[in-house]
């Protein structure tokens, strides 16, 4: 399941803040990384020199083919 869309979507399930952290590593360098993602989509850095590139896909709700908004981010 996606990282952004999993707090996302249950934060909106529940009707409650929800977040996840995620502890991975540097593509480049591999130092580790830990993210914190909540259900309004903030997301916030463990590292403070750390400014990894982080995207929200652009999932057009209206057309959505997919089962679930999951499955299209
Ligand atoms: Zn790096």
């Amino acid at each position: 399941m996606d990282a952004f869309a999993t707090p996302f979507v249950q934060g909106r399930l529940r009707g409650e803040f929800v977040s996840v952290t995620i502890q991975t590593e540097c593509a480049h360098c591999s130092r580790p990384m830990e993210i914190e993602i909540d259900s309004d989509l903030n997301y916030h850095v463990g590292e403070e020199d750390c400014t990894p590139i982080i995207f929200n896909p652009d999932v057009n709700l209206l057309e959505l083919e997919e089962d679930s908004i999951i499955d299209a981010f």
